[in-house]
């Protein structure tokens, strides 16, 4: 992307520090337990007698996301979002992160300020204080690195390795659409590339592209497994593809899966889109990634507590570990579950 707009200040004339304070100086700092934020060698944050939550993910320009077609605010507002998902999938609630970056003179001034409204968007939204971070230069690409903090009650924390033979396996929102918004972005991009007067189609796309472009971690769901006093036995995020997902679970668990493939929540719009594609929806859905659902397994007594709430589907069971993970076809066929990435996909297609 050129970042050669009108309005462009190099980051020479500010240098480093005078950076870090102008992207940092409409930070407001919210929680109680914050009680340093950026300005010192370390922030400090007391978490009293709760545990603390920790994760951290890096996105690297060129790997995990191309400015030919991400706007900034964008990339801001997921960078953070992603890492409050790992909070949220382990049922505490995020309450700071630190943001690193490492930028080369190819950014303005004016870029990083959309970068930072983005990620302050999220902070916003979602409550978070933004404590601190690091500032580097690099040759080339953009890192953004960001650490998210969260507490929770000893009691209430989920981990992977709590699914038990007959609970029942359930997805929030619905799966696929981050992988086809992003097919979408990759053609517009291919026929940019060969003939640059003609302008991206992206009508009617709108959902999809969201899903890829501004996923939103799923505090929501957080909130009414709590307001109905259900806690997941085992709970992870979908970053990497259902199947994927479900893996973690049954591996870390030492159980056995039986996924229904009718039952797997797919968009109409990702489906329509997936066909346009020549795509397997389902595969779609198994194997494609970044739709930051949450992924978890209750007790079967909790069954008559959710039966009717439509922010998640139940989509299949946990089973003894000899019965392996297996999702049962439309057609009533029995296929065990693989772990496929992206690119398993794109040989299948
Ligand atoms: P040090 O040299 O001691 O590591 P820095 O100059 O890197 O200190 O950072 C000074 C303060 O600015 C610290 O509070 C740090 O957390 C914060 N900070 C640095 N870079 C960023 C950034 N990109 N975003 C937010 N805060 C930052
Ligand atoms: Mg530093």
């Amino acid at each position: 992307m050129d970042f050669d707009n009108i309005n462009r200040t190099e980051l020479a004339q500010l240098g480093e520090f005078g950076l870090i304070k102008h992207l940092t100086q409409h930070i407001k700092l919210t929680h109680q337990s914050t009680i340093k934020g950026v300005g010192d060698d370390a922030a400090v944050i007391n978490n009293a007698n709760l545990q603390t939550v920790i994760s951290t993910d890096m996105l690297v320009e060129g790997v995990h996301f191309d400015l030919t077609y991400v706007p900034l605010k964008h990339l801001g507002f997921k960078s953070v979002a992603v890492n409050l998902s790992d909070i949220y999938a382990m049922n505490a609630e995020p309450k700071q992160i630190l943001v690193s970056i490492a930028i080369s003179n190819r950014f303005s001034l004016e870029a990083l300020e959309e970068l930072y409204a983005g990620m302050l968007l999220a902070c916003n939204k979602y409550n978070i204080d933004l404590v601190g971070g690091d500032t580097t230069t690099n040759q080339s690409g953009l890192v953004i690195s960001i650490t998210a903090i969260g507490t929770a009650k000893f009691d209430d924390i989920v981990y992977r390795n709590g699914a038990k033979e007959s609970n029942l396996l359930c997805v929030s929102g619905d799966l696929g659409g981050a992988y086809m918004g992003l097919q979408i972005l990759e053609r517009e991009k291919t026929i940019f590339k060969d003939n640059p007067k003609i302008q991206p189609d992206l009508s009617g796309k709108d959902y999809i592209l969201e899903r890829q472009l501004k996923p939103e971690p799923r505090k929501d769901i957080i909130d009414v497994l709590k307001k109905l006093a259900i806690k997941p036995t085992a709970m992870i995020d979908i970053s990497d593809g259902l199947s994927s997902e479900i893996l973690h679970i049954c591996t870390q668990s030492e159980v056995g899966v039986e996924l229904y493939e009718e039952k797997i929540p797919i968009d109409q719009l990702t489906f329509d889109t997936a066909r346009e594609f020549n795509l397997d929806p389902t595969l779609c859905a198994l194997s494609g990634g970044e739709d930051y659902e949450l992924l978890f397994t209750i007790d079967i007594g909790d069954y008559e507590k959710i039966k009717n709430v439509k922010e998640f589907t139940i989509i299949g069971h946990i089973t003894n570990k000899a019965k392996g993970c297996n999702m049962v076809a439309k057609a009533g066929t029995v296929h065990e579950l693989k772990a496929q990435g992206w690119n398993a996909m794109q040989n299948k297609a």
